[in-house]
């Protein structure tokens, strides 16, 4: 009996193992890593020839970049700079000041729609309790004054950051997403991945060719919000670059029949209310696709329009 046992083990194992390989030559050495960061479900495709050191590598630099811009660890630049009093120079990584400038130039382009300083006052707000409350109105418009892109000052070259208040802070929620997921596909470049699918939670970067298509092209599906899993507005076709979603499903609560979600207009302090769910952009790099889906989501159709059109980005507006 305890042979027969063994044996079917052995027979189970075996099909395993004679399936897994069967898979993968079918699949050109296709390698999927998922990792849990910025919040969010992290995810690496790799087809080429190389192990998965590459994969390693790539979520080794996320996870710095996650470090450096995580709101919560009081060891982040970001709370170096929070924590930091009014006119201190605080020296910052390289990454950060890359996240700096390119908010930075969003925030001017955009007209303040987009701008890292809303800390202050989205630190009022929990949207990831269902029970949550909208703040007071007066609670609101005391920190207000404190968003402002324009009072930070940053020194390039000598790699620091200082803010005109105190009581001024930043998050980089709205770009750390996309710009780990830019450093993750400059990564897997380095150690030889030529086609890639990076997948930062809705944040997208493409490397090299699709190896499922015949023309290489990558097909990516855009989630209608609230709906089921798989349920698409629209089926995005691109050979190169990055696609990065902004939605209100993404975190809300609601509270007395109103729906209270993340993506907040710099100028109320309140949750931008439009007449869509979602803005997904295509750009060159998902540091700049992040942040103009949230700057385009605040600003409206129009100016949202005109916005992507100087960056010449795609742009697709989520029912
Ligand atoms: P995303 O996840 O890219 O849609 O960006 C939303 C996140 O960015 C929020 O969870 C906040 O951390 C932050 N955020 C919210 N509103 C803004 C805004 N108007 N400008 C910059 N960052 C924002
Ligand atoms: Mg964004």
């Amino acid at each position: 009996m305890k042979k027969l046992r063994l044996i079917l083990s052995l027979l189970i194992v075996l099909a395993l193992f004679s399936g897994l390989f069967v898979r993968g030559l079918r699949q050109n050495k296709e390698l999927t890593k998922s990792e849990f960061l910025f919040d969010t479900l992290c995810t690496i495709t790799t087809y080429s020839k190389s192990d998965s050191k590459a994969i390693d590598k790539a979520f080794d630099e996320s996870a710095r970049i996650h470090r450096l811009a995580d709101f919560f660890d009081n060891q982040s630049d970001v709370s170096r700079i929070n924590n930091a009093k009014a006119d201190d120079a605080v020296t910052i990584d390289a990454d950060v000041m890359n996240m700096l400038v390119t908010a930075g130039e969003v925030f001017q382009k955009s007209n303040g729609a987009f701008d890292i300083t809303v800390a202050p006052v989205s630190s009022l707000w929990d949207f990831n309790s269902e029970n949550s409350a909208p703040p007071g109105d007066s609670e609101i418009g005391v920190l207000l004054p404190l968003v402002d892109f324009d009072a930070l000052t940053l020194d390039v070259s000598n790699m620091t950051v200082a803010k005109s208040f105190s009581d001024m802070k930043i998050d980089l929620g709205g770009i750390a997403k996309g710009y780990a997921a830019d450093r993750a596909a400059a990564v897997l470049k380095k150690y030889g991945v030529k086609n890639a699918l990076i997948d930062f939670g809705g944040n997208i970067v493409v490397l090299g060719k699709n190896p499922n298509t015949k023309d290489g092209i990558w097909r990516i599906g855009l989630q209608t919000p609230y709906a089921a899993t798989g349920d698409y507005s629209e089926i995005l076709e691109i050979s190169s670059g990055a696609v990065v979603t902004s939605g209100t499903y993404q975190r809300y609560f609601e509270h007395n029949g109103r729906k209270y979600h993340h993506i907040i207009d710099p100028k109320t302090g309140y949750p931008s209310n439009q007449d869509y769910d979602g803005v997904t952009v295509s750009a060159e790099s998902a540091a700049l696709s992040d942040c103009l889906a949230t700057a385009v989501f605040v600003m409206g159709k129009d100016k949202g329009t005109v916005l992507a059109a100087e960056y010449d980005a795609q742009l697709y507006f989520l029912p």
